[in-house]
């Protein structure tokens, strides 16, 4: 059987309206455009690792509307397999982004079916994550389900790896069942609740992490690169040079370069080292999963 992955996440329809400068209070202004596209965390991560030719599946909760059937669509033509993407009565979750001319945004997620992805979900498709190598999530379904399917996955022996965002404070029950933890600086920051100001303090949140249980922690540090922590060892990871035009998706890129990258190689620096490709790449186009590469766009990376 391939070895394969399995992301547990979300799927939103981004609407994304542009504007001079963000609102304030109480304030109503015109608009000076506006588009929609697939998104959601989970997809992204999805779609990242299905554009790097590496074979991934995805669990997860949509409605009964069109804004499904587009993020299926974006999800099937990345190559991920989407039969165990289940609809709820509720609708497809959203996500409406306000962006200025400088790149500012405000964004508000009504996360809508993904909030219905239940343990027992996860048990009815449990099958998807018997087959895989590796599990994927992140912080935008339910916390009780993200802990259910983290211990479940190490419970069947599976290589784990969340992305703690958006960054929430996490029990010590789940961590346990972390191998690699991938949050960026920021939400190291808040979900630790220590001032990140330096290498040494960063480490020192870090630490709190593998005392708890996590294998290893590599912390993005955008166009710094990305820092790998674990019992044994400190690298740092300086970022590949390029011209960035816009950021987004830049995480989801990174980890789903490092899952294709281990899933391939078993091993986290040529996993990193594609993950820093693949991101590097992502921000010098506009987009989110449009900005993902492929295998052959991150191959020629260094050649170009
Ligand atoms: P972030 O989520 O902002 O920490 O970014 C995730 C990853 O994207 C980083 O670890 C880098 O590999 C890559 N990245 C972000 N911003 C840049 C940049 N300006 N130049 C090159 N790579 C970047």
């Amino acid at each position: 059987m391939k070895p394969s992955v399995v992301v547990v996440g979300s799927l939103n329809q981004d609407i994304v309206v542009q504007v001079e400068e963000l609102p304030r209070e109480g304030e109503t202004l015109m608009g000076i455009g506006m588009s929609e596209s697939p998104g959601g965390k989970g997809a992204n991560q999805g779609v990242a690792i299905g554009k790097l030719q590496a074979c991934v599946s995805m669990i997860g909760k949509v409605g009964s509307d069109p804004h499904a059937a587009s993020l299926m669509k974006s999800l099937q033509q990345a190559g991920v397999d989407t039969r165990y993407i289940m609809t709820s009565n509720r609708p497809t979750g959203l996500a409406f982004v306000t962006v200025d001319r400088a790149g500012s945004n405000h964004i508000v997620v009504i996360p809508g079916a993904n909030h219905e992805l239940t343990p027992e979900d996860i048990d009815s498709q449990r099958q998807a994550i018997e087959k895989c190598e590796i599990v994927v999530l992140q912080l935008e379904i339910p916390l009780k389900t993200v802990e259910y399917t983290l211990r479940l996955a190490k419970e069947l022996g599976k290589t784990t790896v969340l992305n703690p965002a958006p960054a929430q404070m996490l029990c010590d029950e789940i961590l346990r069942f972390v191998d690699f933890l991938i949050p960026n600086e920021h939400e190291l920051q808040s979900m630790s609740g220590m001032t990140i100001t330096d290498a040494s303090t960063l480490q020192a949140a870090a630490r709190v992490y593998l005392s708890k249980g996590v294998r290893a922690l590599i912390v993005t540090l955008g166009g710094k690169g990305c820092c790998y922590i674990d019992h044994e060892r400190v690298q740092t990871y300086p970022a590949r040079k390029v011209k960035a035009q816009d950021t987004t998706a830049a995480g989801d890129s990174f980890i789903g370069g490092f899952v294709a990258g281990y899933l391939k190689y078993h091993d986290v620096d040529l996993a990193i080292e594609l993950a820093q490709k693949a991101a590097a790449i992502t921000v010098t186009r506009h987009g989110a999963q449009s900005s993902l590469p492929t295998w052959e766009e991150v191959a020629a990376f260094d050649l170009s």
